[in-house]
């Protein structure tokens, strides 16, 4: 029988219309219309044309055909959703609470109809003085908060291309427009250099494989040609060459006529690996990061759909390339964060590489120098197959030396440097080698407040302090980007003793420069690298010796690969140690070991100094000792004394709303629900309170977080049928709920 009735889901993200649409295919579209093609049909009373997709076909509908209309016109060239990532989006509909449309624009390049490989880029530029932005910044933030946003922005970067002002702050044409006509900004037009990383060269060095690489390289390859792939998790120490173990199984995925998708954390690290990558497979790959423009992102689309590009290297959403004949996802630095998503859907780049290895009959390998304690432990059970590599190519472990600053302190002395830091910077400062310190902001951000009355400056908007910039004079929301001037006097006492406390990168950099003067530094944080390109251009500057030290946050943590770096200094890395996370002390080890393996990459030997305010806590003890195992072995306990993952799963429900009382409400109701639901398992744990920060860009914050056994399918289906009915009951209600199963972060 004839498939004369195609069902459409329709390109709009609301629940309400989150279901399949009957259509009549018309007889001249028959032969084009299948699955997953992209079709416009007539919508609503008004019969407006809308984008969709064809979700299936079949012979008849339930509804008489006369009510039908008929699709209207169809494009089933670039933007199709191929046939085999349908049962992954049922699967992410279902698991992650999303609409199809949600996980169908995660398939699809953005935007897709609309843009056109172009050739050109807007830049945008302040053109009013910083008096002018800085007061139009302090009237208007609460009014136009969008607006100040991009001028805030624009304050710290003197030009930025109009792509990246939108990915930083969701500013649309309109706030250009009324920018460009109070005189603010200008705007010009450029033309684009196509292909962004091709000014990296390629890194052809060609080795001689250690055995413990070689040893990983076989099995993957053992696993590869087995019908029943299990995953690999490789846990190698920082320089034991991982990556040359991903570039050779790649390499032999390719020889077998299949594809590979890479996946590494976050931008920082592409100008490496990708020169890695491309000195061994040319212009067969593909890059997709967070920072191309959506023409380029689209060409690398095509590039990837067509055949061309074999191999896919990018960050988290790379995972759902539509590669062709797919062999192998490899995930660098499995244990980052970053791999989950924080936006509808809440997909971590995890679940699905499983689930696509598992539907394309793929190899899924895993690497890390600190593997996530979840996936270890299903390592050890023997989920995955766990691969060791434990010594470093060439060269050994730096002395890793903890120092404890509270005896510091007691000592007298008041500077962020501990004395043995103070010896070793100077001793590179007479040297030709290089440093890197590392600040980890989060916890020790430059707040301001009045030391006669305890006032401390806070964000009108959400309940966090505001951090003190000394560049502009400005304090700014790092949450939302408001921003104000200090005052002379303080708000609340009327005293003069407004001070500027915490230590943010900044600070450091000024601190360096006293005590050394004139030596070089580079600093990189979120303000310095807000442009395109601006990390490879800094990173490259590094590499070339024309810095001595490079200041950084977090991210000069991760993946560098600089020989002639020997000293690495940790300025508060445990600071974070007593937030309310449960994976805190994870993130600590984590940090203090992934930083030190930075120094003493090369032939010269390195040194790492860990200043810590817990110098006893496991956390610092066994990443001081480059010791995993007994880290986890600790981590583990605690973990199961307090009942956390992975002796448990974790979903937590996020309400926001400018009502307070409503999300209160909201919260509590779903909570009974979730009670209702679970009542045949005692040991779930439900819990409802506002959320740490209880106030974001003006929306109160509540969440219900429940834990519950991670061993029942049953326990884990019946909690989606609840959080299905709370979503169900919220459609139209004024607080937005955040469903999120395994989430990243409890703030
Ligand atoms: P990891 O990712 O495990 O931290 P890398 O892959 O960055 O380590 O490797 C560290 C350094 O060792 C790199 O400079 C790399 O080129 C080099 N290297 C890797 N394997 C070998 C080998 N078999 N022989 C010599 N050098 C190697
Ligand atoms: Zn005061
Ligand atoms: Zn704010």
């Amino acid at each position: 029988m004839d498939n004369k009735i195609a069902k459409v889901v329709i390109d709009i993200p609301h629940p309400s219309l989150d279901r399949p649409f009957d259509y009549v295919i018309p007889d001249e579209y028959k032969d084009n219309i299948f699955p997953g093609v992209r079709v416009e049909v007539p919508f609503g009373v008004a019969n407006k044309l809308i984008d969709g997709y064809v979700w299936a076909v079949d012979a008849k509908s339930e509804w008489p055909e006369s009510r039908l209309k008929n699709i209207a016109s169809y494009n089933n060239d670039d933007f199709v959703l191929l046939e085999r990532f349908i049962p992954v989006v049922e699967w992410m509909r279902k698991e992650y609470h999303c609409t199809y449309i949600d996980a169908i624009r995660c398939f699809v390049p953005p935007y897709a109809k609309k843009i056109k490989s172009s050739k050109y880029t807007y830049i945008i530029k302040l053109t009013a003085d910083e008096k002018t932005v800085s007061e139009f910044i302090k009237s208007n933030s609460k009014r136009a908060p969008v607006m100040c946003k991009v001028l805030m922005l624009l304050m710290d970067n003197s030009e930025m291309s109009k792509e990246d002002i939108v990915l930083n702050t969701w500013a649309s044409q309109q706030t250009f427009n009324s920018l460009k006509q109070r005189g603010l900004i200008e705007i010009y037009k450029e033309e684009i250099y196509r292909d962004t990383e091709s000014e990296i060269k390629p890194n052809t060095k060609k080795v001689v494989l250690t055995p413990q690489q070689q040893k990983c390289i076989d099995v993957a390859k053992e696993q590869f040609l087995s019908e029943n792939k299990k995953p690999i998790l490789i846990r190698g120490v920082t320089g034991s060459g991982k990556t040359e173990v991903y570039m050779n199984i790649t390499e032999y995925v390719l020889s077998c006529g299949k594809s590979v998708i890479m996946l590494i954390p976050e931008i920082s690290l592409t100008p490496q690996t990708v020169a890695n990558f491309r000195g061994r497979f040319g212009n067969s790959i593909a890059i997709l990061n967070s920072r191309l423009s959506n023409g380029e992102r689209y060409d690398e689309w095509r590039r990837i759909k067509s055949g061309q590009a074999k191999v896919v290297i990018g960050a988290r959403s790379a995972v759902f390339a539509p590669v062709c004949e797919l062999g192998a996802i490899i995930i660098d630095e499995e244990h980052e964060d970053s791999y989950k998503s924080e936006n509808s859907p809440r997909y971590s780049a995890f679940d699905i590489a499983s689930i696509r290895c598992k539907t394309e009959n793929a190899l899924l390998v895993m690497g890390s120098a600190t593997p996530d304690v979840c996936h270890y432990y299903k390592a050890n059970n023997g989920e995955f197959i766990k691969l060791l590599m434990e010594q470093r190519v060439g060269v050994g472990f730096p002395d890793i030396e903890i120092c404890d600053m509270r005896r510091e302190i007691e000592m007298g002395n008041k500077t962020m440097f501990s004395k043995p830091l103070v010896e070793l910077l100077y001793k590179i400062s007479c040297s030709d080698e290089q440093g890197i310190l590392l600040l980890n902001r989060r916890g020790f951000a430059e707040h301001v407040s009045c030391r006669s009355c305890g006032f401390v400056y806070k964000c009108k908007h959400c309940n966090v302090s505001l951090t003190y910039h000394k560049q502009n004079n400005l304090l700014k929301c790092h949450y939302c980007g408001y921003a104000q001037y200090m005052d002379t006097v303080c708000p609340e006492c009327g005293s003069k003793y407004i001070r500027v406390f915490g230590r943010g990168t900044q600070k450091l950099e000024s601190e360096i420069d006293k005590l050394f003067p004139g030596i070089s530094i580079l600093r990189m944080d979120a303000d310095t690298t807000a442009t395109k390109g601006s990390h490879h251009r800094m990173l490259k500057a590094f590499g070339e010796k024309k810095y001595k030290l490079l200041v950084g946050t977090q991210m000069v943590a991760k993946g560098l690969d600089f020989d002639n770096v020997t000293l690495v200094g940790l300025i508060a890395p445990d600071i974070t140690l007593n937030m309310p996370e449960y994976k805190s002390a994870e993130r600590v080890f984590r940090l203090i070991s992934q930083a030190s393996g930075r120094a003493g990459r090369g032939a010269k030997h390195g040194k790492v100094i860990i200043q810590s305010y817990e110098p006893e806590h496991y956390a610092v003890t066994s990443a001081a000792a480059n010791d995993y195992e007994s880290f986890y072995e600790k981590e583990l306990a605690v973990r199961k004394k307090n009942n956390y993952p992975p002796f448990c799963r974790i979903l937590r429900l996020l309400f926001t709303s400018s009502d307070n009382d409503a999300a209160q409400r909201e919260a509590k109701n779903a909570a009974e629900i979730i009670k209702n639901a679970m009542c045949n398992f005692p040991d779930t744990q439900i819990m409802v309170s506002p959320a740490p920060i209880e106030r974001l860009h003006d929306k109160f914050r509540w969440h219900v977080v429940v834990k519950y056994n991670c061993n029942s399918q049953v326990a884990h289906e019946e909690l989606h049928n609840a959080v299905k009915v709370i979503l169900d009951e919220n459609e139209f209600s004024a607080v937005h709920i955040a469903v999120d199963f395994s989430p990243s972060s409890l703030m």
